[in-house]
């Protein structure tokens, strides 16, 4: 069994889609001519009535960042009480909440989509519990239909971190479209990006107004600021990198499910690596590579492959581990018990995944790992 060779550049696990320089170039020189750089302007405009065609929604908002986007969000809707939430998700999740003076709770996750499990959500309910706030985990859609109803009956808001679901759907309908709001990320990493910036999506039109004034420091008008509001407005040139990218989504959304496709069909092969499957009917966001490694099965763990990775320059990633109930601000944060949590933050490794790294490389990296699994059948 010869060893592969070490990938020669480093191997990330994403590199960023970019526009054509001369498309942004036509972009900017609007900007040069009219002078007008932020502030919702003409450009800001512009991507908000784009995107809502693209994402197929009626009511969305654009932000300086995902984070801001989520915060201002349960800001608009008034939360201050507890909000039940996974901890099987990046820090902006409970920090959003915990900076509009709510209070996460923590519940476990369901084993298969790795989302939020609406059984625990239900056991974690308490008369301070003013919402639920579900995470699409890799664009896995949550359980919406359930959640729905424990919101219903509960009468608690329901929210999404959508940050991975950019264009899921659930037969046919836009995964925005479930809940009271949705907020999606355009950071570079994510498959359609602004640089930084992200959006709200929510079922309510009259929350428009608020949210422009959340993002602008509350100011109505000259004479008038009506609410504590942030700095959290997209700024033309992001709004500009935006609608060149644009035309970007379709193609790279191409190659992704092309990468896809291959990875799926040679990791079936090697034991001990599970790879998530969406059901039939939900449309793949097309946003990261995720497997779970069983120690037992594999021979290794999670952590020894991604050492072993690192050895052949790959660079893969640990989404999402640790937990975030076990970040600092969150040690001492109410939570039920979360086995199905914690497994998956050991078991989850994110591969190389974007576009323009070739059907080749992920014949190589796949080669790496049966690899490594036969060393470790060996040993
Ligand atoms: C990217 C991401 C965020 C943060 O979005 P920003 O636009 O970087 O603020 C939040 N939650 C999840 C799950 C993410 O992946």
């Amino acid at each position: 069994m010869r060893r592969p060779d070490r990938f020669a550049a480093p191997l990330y696990v994403t590199r960023p889609v970019l526009p054509s320089l001369e498309t942004v170039h036509g972009h900017l020189a609007d900007l040069w001519s009219s002078r007008i750089l932020s502030n919702q302007g003409p450009k800001h405009k512009w991507l908000e009535q784009e995107l809502r065609s693209v994402m197929g929604v009626r009511n969305l908002t654009l932000f300086a960042n995902g984070t801001l986007a989520l915060a201002l969000g349960l800001r608009s809707l008034g939360i201050k009480g507890e909000v039940v939430t996974t901890p099987f998700t990046f820090p902006a999740t409970p920090h959003c909440i915990t900076w509009v003076g709510a209070t996460p709770v923590f519940c476990d996750i369901s084993p298969d989509t790795l989302c939020i499990d609406p059984g625990a959500v239900e056991s974690m309910i308490t008369p301070q519990t003013e919402a639920i706030l579900g995470v699409h985990v890799y664009g896995m859609p949550c359980d919406v239909h359930a959640l729905e109803r424990i919101a219903e009956r509960h009468r608690l808001v329901l929210a999404y971190d959508a940050a991975h679901a950019f264009l899921t759907e659930i037969d046919g309908r836009p995964i925005g479209e479930f809940g009271h709001l949705s907020m999606f990320s355009f950071h570079a990493t994510k498959l359609f990006h602004t640089i930084e910036g992200g959006c709200l999506v929510y079922s309510d039109a009259s929350l428009r107004p608020k949210l422009d004034l959340l993002k602008n420091f509350g100011i109505q008008d000259e004479n008038s600021v009506l609410e504590v509001g942030l700095n959290a407005k997209l700024n033309e040139v992001q709004s500009a990198i935006g609608l060149a990218m644009i035309n970007e989504i379709e193609p790279e959304r191409a190659r992704r499910a092309a990468l896809r496709h291959r990875y799926l069909a040679l990791l079936a092969e090697i034991a001990g690596i599970r790879c998530l499957r969406l059901p039939q009917n939900v449309t793949d966001s097309l946003q990261y590579m995720p497997i779970r490694i069983n120690a037992k099965e594999f021979g290794l763990t999670r952590d020894e492959v991604y050492r072993e990775l690192l050895s052949f320059n790959i660079y893969s990633r640990k989404y999402f581990f640790p937990l975030c109930s076990d970040y600092a601000p969150y040690t001492q944060t109410r939570s039920g018990t979360t086995p199905n949590a914690h497994r998956a933050s050991e078991e989850v490794l994110c591969l190389p995944f974007y576009g323009d790294m070739g059907m080749e490389t992920v014949d190589r990296v796949v080669e790496i790992l049966r690899y490594l699994s036969e060393l470790a059948r060996v040993r």
